[in-house]
C-alpha cells in the first residue's frame, strides 16, 4: 500500500509504495509519514493537519485558515477520537485533507 510522505523543509508531498525518506524535490531527509503526523506534531502549536499554520497558543480552539482544523487538545492527544471540536477525528481529517489535495492536483 502506498503511503503519503511530506517534506518538512519544502512542503512537498508524495506517495510511494516503498519506504522513502528522501524528498524527491529538494533532497531533504526531514520527512514525515502522514499516518504518523498526529504524533509528529504533538506538543507543538503547528496545525497537525496541514502543518502550514502556527496557532498563537497551544490548544487555542483557533481554526486553521489553511485547512479548517479547529485546534483541540483532546483530539490531538487521541488522534482517533471523533466528535470533539471537530466532527472528524484528527487522523480522518488528515486523510481527507490530503486526498482532497491530490484530487485538486489532477
Ligand atoms: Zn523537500
Ligand atoms: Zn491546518
Amino acid at each position: 500500500m502506498a503511503k503519503t510522505y511530506k517534506c518538512q523543509d519544502c512542503g512537498y508531498q508524495y506517495r510511494q509504495c516503498l519506504e522513502s525518506y528522501v524528498c524527491p524535490c529538494c533532497g531533504s531527509e526531514n520527512i514525515i509519514e502522514i499516518e504518523n503526523q498526529a504524533e509528529a506534531f504533538r506538543g507543538l502549536n503547528i496545525c497537525p493537519v496541514c502543518g502550514e499554520y502556527v496557532f498563537e497558543k497551544e490548544n487555542s480552539f483557533e481554526i486553521c485558515p489553511v485547512c479548517g482544523w479547529e485546534d483541540d487538545r483532546l483530539q490531538k492527544l487521541n488522534p482517533d477520537m471523533e466528535g470533539g471540536a471537530n466532527k472528524l477525528s484528527l487522523n480522518q481529517y488528515i486523510r481527507k485533507y490530503y486526498e482532497k489535495e491530490e484530487r485538486e492536483e489532477e
